[in-house]
C-alpha cells in the first residue's frame, strides 16, 4: 500500500491546482511620496495554502500585508480575494476587508475590554452577529487557541504569548478567508514563541489559508507550502521550502539565509 505516499508529499497548493487562487496580487506598486516601496508584486495564494514571506528589514513585507487588506492604498495593480477585487475605500471595502484577517506583531488588543469582549466586538458590530452567537463562537475559538479559561480576563493580566493567541482568536472570529500574520512572534519572549507557532500550525492543518511574515526559519521550513523571499520591495524568489532552503536561486536570498541561519 504505497499509493498514498505521493498524495502525502504533494503540497496543498498542488492539490488545488487548476482552481482559482483565493488571493490574487497582480502588479502591485506602492509609493510613499517619492519613494517606491513595492515594485510589481505578483503573488497568487491558493485556498488552504500557507505562504511564508521572509526577507531583510525594510524589504516591504509589512507593506505588502497592509496592501493585501487595504490598510494601505496601492499605487498600481490589483488585489482580489476569492475573485472579488478590493475597492479603494467605502462600505464595500469594510465588508471585504473582513475576508482578510490580520494579526500584528504588537497584538493590538483593547486594554479596557476583557478577552471575550475583544473577540466579540467586531463580529457584533461589523458582521451583525447576535451577542449570544458571537460569545458562543468566541468560547469555541478560545478553546482552539488553548485559552478557554481566560474569557473574563483583561489583556494586561495575560502573557505576551497568551495575548497573541487572543489576537488570533479575535481575527478568526470574523470568519476570514485568509489570515495575514505580520511577524506574530517577534515581540515575544523566546519561551512563548512556540505556543503561538503551534496555533499557526494547527490552523494550517485545519486548512486555513495564511500569509505569514516571520523570521522563524524552522516554522518556514516545516509549515510553509511556499516561501516568498522579498528584498528592496520586490519578490526575488518563490519556492517550496525544501528547495528554497537547500538551494536558493537568487544571490540575495542565499546571502540572507547565510546570515539568519548562522545564528
Ligand atoms: P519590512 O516589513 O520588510 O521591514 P516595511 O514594509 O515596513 O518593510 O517597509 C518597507 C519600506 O517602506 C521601508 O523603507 C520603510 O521605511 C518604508 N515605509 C514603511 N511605512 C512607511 C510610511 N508610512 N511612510 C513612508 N515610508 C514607509
Ligand atoms: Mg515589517
Amino acid at each position: 500500500m504505497t499509493s498514498t505516499s505521493q498524495a502525502g508529499t504533494a503540497s496543498r497548493s498542488a492539490e488545488v491546482e487548476g482552481t482559482k487562487p483565493l488571493v490574487e496580487i497582480r502588479g502591485v506598486d506602492k509609493h510613499y511620496g517619492e519613494t517606491q516601496v513595492l515594485h510589481g508584486i505578483n503573488l497568487d495564494v491558493s485556498a488552504g495554502e500557507v505562504v511564508v514571506v521572509i526577507g531583510p528589514s525594510g524589504s516591504g513585507k509589512s507593506t505588502l500585508c497592509r496592501c493585501v487588506n487595504r490598510l494601505e492604498t496601492i499605487t498600481n495593480g490589483s488585489v482580489a480575494i476569492d475573485g472579488v477585487p478590493l475597492p479603494e475605500e467605502g462600505r464595500e471595502l469594510a465588508k471585504l476587508r473582513a475576508d482578510a484577517g490580520m494579526v500584528f506583531q504588537s497584538f493590538n488588543l483593547f486594554g479596557h475590554l476583557t478577552v471575550l469582549q475583544n473577540i466579540t466586538l467586531a463580529p457584533v458590530k461589523v458582521r451583525g452577529l447576535s451577542k449570544a452567537k458571537a460569545q458562543e463562537r468566541a468560547y469555541e475559538l478560545l478553546a482552539r487557541v488553548g485559552l478557554a479559561d481566560k474569557a473574563d480576563v483583561y489583556p494586561a493580566n495575560l502573557s505576551g504569548g497568551q495575548q497573541q493567541r487572543v489576537a488570533i482568536a479575535r481575527a478568526l472570529a470574523m470568519g476570514p478567508k485568509v489570515l495575514l500574520f505580520d511577524e506574530p512572534t517577534s515581540a515575544l519572549d523566546p519561551e512563548m514563541i512556540q505556543e503561538v507557532l503551534a496555533v499557526l500550525v494547527g490552523l494550517a492543518a485545519a486548512g486555513m489559508t495564511m500569509i505569514v511574515v516571520t523570521h522563524e526559519m524552522g516554522f518556514a521550513q516545516h509549515a510553509a507550502d511556499r516561501v516568498v523571499f522579498m528584498d528592496g520591495g520586490r519578490i526575488l524568489e518563490i519556492a517550496p521550502p525544501a528547495e528554497f532552503f537547500d538551494s536558493p536561486k537568487h544571490v540575495r536570498a542565499a546571502e540572507f539565509l547565510a546570515k539568519v541561519l548562522r545564528h
